[in-house]
Parts: structure tokens; sequence; C-alpha cells
């Protein structure tokens, strides 16, 4: 299967962050990883296939001998969608009540098909028990009002969360009914849901587009794209001696990063440390890791130039992204883009750059917050996309295959220091 195929299935499979870290834990034991736990560290040191979770929603995988150092690559599963309150019953219509979680554009999530997805609690005699729920179907919807009832609309029109983007699920009947199908999803009875985390996905599959098919179009591209390219490299990378190789998939990068299972946390700390299996091993290890924060990048918009410095503007199709920002947003410095240009080019992938305008301020991302707990080379890099934070993201095929051969290439490889020359090994 090609490789943007996979992803449009992987995407799928994955309308909320929890659901992101079960389709990974599946291709990993497909792959041959087995599951250790935070409680038993010691497990983490023997050389093996493993991956830990944390909160449900985060997922290290590691596979290789403590060696040199560690290979290390960080994405995030979740992406920006409305979080279900409760229910709203009026006389005429079900509609729920929502809160935004995270940055999108609003205007994308009207008209479309919408459905529910997420994790619910529930009592069991043995104690309390998680099970993830995704009703599948499409069953909402957050109505647009009429361009006869608002006909300033097309002159620019400010969404309130609070009002004008809650989701109507049904007639006055829906009352109740979504808990009970999200019960019979989860295969219990409503009464015995304690509590939930649910969300609201785009229920439209992604697709290959363009005339020459070379772009798709997807919800959560921002940043499955990325969590499924380094996926895909790190399974299918052979184990290399030099160094471990680690997948991170953190949850929360949309919301800031600084929750319990979030980049800010202590996560990737911790299970790097157990893995090298002594303080002393951390640190020498340490000193010859290298990471990749991949997190997508804006593509050089069509219809809209003036928004991009023309000399640093990626195009669609024109390869992975490195992302520079002078005041340390993105991690990117002359170092970490040598060695990543340098594995680049022994997969015979270009790459191109990015920079915002000098006059504008951008996002930043995974690198900067993990390096502040876990010190070492990172560069920050992406794929090149549109319409980033729309229900529905565009993106050029070519690039998903470039990110997968250069993450490939990168795992099969480790950085060696000696003073000041790095060498990088294969
Ligand atoms: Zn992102």
């Amino acid at each position: 299967m090609s490789y943007v195929n996979e992803l449009i299935g992987f995407i799928k499979n994955s309308p909320t962050a929890y659901h992101t870290v079960k389709t990974i834990k599946e291709a990993l034991v497909e792959a041959g990883f087995t599951e250790v736990y935070e409680n038993s560290p010691s497990s983490f040191s023997d050389g093996g296939k493993h991956f830990v979770v944390r909160g449900g929603s985060s997922i290290i995988a590691f596979k290789g001998r403590a060696g040199n150092g560690f290979m290390i690559t960080a994405s995030h599963s979740d992406s920006p969608c409305f979080k279900v309150k409760n229910e709203l019953s009026g006389v005429t219509y079900t509609r729920l009540a929502t809160e935004k979680y995270g940055g999108m554009i609003h205007y994308t999530w009207l008209d479309r098909p919408l459905s529910v997805a997420g994790r619910v609690v529930v009592k069991t005699v043995d104690g309390i028990k998680t099970i993830l729920v995704n009703i599948g179907k499409a069953a909402l919807t957050i109505p647009s009002v009429a361009i006869h009832l608002n006909r300033g609309v097309n002159d620019g029109y400010k969404f309130n969360p609070a009002t004008d983007l809650l989701p109507l699920i049904g007639l006055s009947d829906a009352r109740g009914e979504l808990m009970k199908v999200v019960a019979a999803e989860a295969g219990v009875n409503s009464s015995e849901i304690i509590s939930h985390d649910l969300f609201l996905y785009n229920a439209e599959e992604g697709r290959v587009i363009g005339i020459n098919d070379d772009l798709f179009i997807s919800p959560r591209i921002d940043d499955l794209g990325c969590a499924y390219a380094s996926m895909r490299a790190f399974i299918d990378a052979p184990v290399s001696d030099g160094s471990v190789d680690v997948l991170a998939v953190f949850d929360n990068e949309e919301v800031g990063s600084e929750t319990k299972q979030g980049a800010a946390s202590t996560f990737l700390d911790m299970t790097l440390r157990s893995i090298a299996g002594s303080e002393e091993k951390y640190s020498s290890m340490l000193y010859n890791s290298f990471m990749v924060s991949a997190d997508n990048a804006h593509a050089l918009h069509p219809n809209h130039p003036e928004l991009y410095d023309s000399s640093n503007a990626p195009v669609l199709g024109g390869g992975v992204v490195v992302k520079y920002n002078a005041n340390q947003r993105y991690t990117t410095d002359a170092i970490s883009d040598a060695i990543f240009s340098t594995v680049a080019e022994r997969a015979g992938a270009g790459l191109q750059k990015f920079s915002n305008r000098a006059d504008m301020v951008g996002g930043s991302t995974l690198g900067s917050i993990s390096n502040t707990r876990v010190s070492v080379p990172t560069i920050d890099i992406g794929l090149p996309q549109l319409a980033m934070h729309s229900a529905s993201e565009t993106a050029a095929v070519s690039d998903l295959e470039d990110m997968v051969k250069i993450l490939t290439e990168l795992y099969s490889s480790g950085i060696e220091k000696h003073g000041d020359v790095i060498s990088i090994k294969k």
C-alpha cells in the first residue's frame, strides 16, 4: 500500500489522541513490540523492542540496546477539536454543549458531518476501567446561519464558541441518545459510565486530490502526518547497534504541552533514563543523541504569497521543511541542520527551509519545550501543508514519501561527537 493511503487509514483510525495511541500500539505489536509499564523501569533496559504509554494518549516506543546515544523523533497525537461537556435538550432540537480544545479555524467546522469519539470510565467489580469509544457514524453538524438571515456574513463574521459552534445531534427525541450509543459502543449500560473524555471529530475521510493525484486532503494532517511517517520509519528501519531508536508521540501539543503526558512532562526524560539503566550511562548517551521534532509547516499559500518571507517560503511538493526561528521557538540551529541535511542527502531527498516573515510571530512546537527537559541537539521539521488547524487540511503525496525516506535513514544512523567534529554513522 502507498504511504498516502496508509496515512489516510491511520488518520481514520485515529479520531482522538487516545485512538492515535491505540493505532500506533497495534502497529507496534504487529511488528513484535511489547508493552512495558512505568512502574517497572528495569524492564526498559533489556535491549528489546518495547513501548510505554502515559495517560492513554502519549506513547514512547524504543528498540536497540543502550549504546552510544538515542535517535529520537517527537510528534503529537492531538489536533484542535471540540470537547463534549453535556447534552442540551430543547423543545425542538437536541444539541451538545462543547468547549474548544486548541485553536481551530472556526468556520471550517460548520456544515460538515461530525462524529464523537474518546474514552469512558466505567464501574467494574474490580474498580474503574477505561474503554475507548468511537460512535463511527456521522451523527452531528454545526449549521451555518443562512445568508438571508445574516446578510453581512461575507464581510467577515466572528464565531462565538459558546453560541455559534454548538453541534446539533438530532430532534427533540434525541435526548439521552448519545450516551446510549456511547455505552453500547463500550459494551456497557449507560448507568455504568462514571465519566468521559469525548470529542467531536470531522467524520469525512481523507482522499487523494489534484488533477495528477499529487495532493491529499484530510482531517488532522497536523500532526498525524508526522506521527505516521515517524512510526512507519521507526518500524521499518533495522535495529542499529550504535544507538537506541526512540519514537515519541505526545498529547496536548495543541494546548501548550504542559500536562502529565505532554512534551513538557517527565515522560521522555524518565523513559530514556530507564532505557539507559544508570545515571552515568544516561549522561553519556545524551552526549551522542539527536532529536527530530516533527510538526507540520506552512506551505506557500497559492492565493496569499504576501504572508510569507519570499526567500524562505516552502511549497507543497518541495520536500520536507526545516523550520528556523531566531528566538528559538524552533530548535533548529546550524549544527542540527547540518546533521539532518547529511541524513536527508544520504536518503536521496531534498529539504526546504522555512522562517516566518521577520514582522510576524509564528507558532512554537514540541522541540523547544522538550529540550528544557531532555537537552540534545534538535531540529524542527515538518510536512509542508495548507490550511493548518482547519477541519480539513491539504498536503502533497511526495513530501510524505520524502519524510518516511529521511526518517528511515535517520533511524538507521547514529551520531558520535569527538571534540568539535560530529560523525554521522550508518
Ligand atoms: Zn502540530
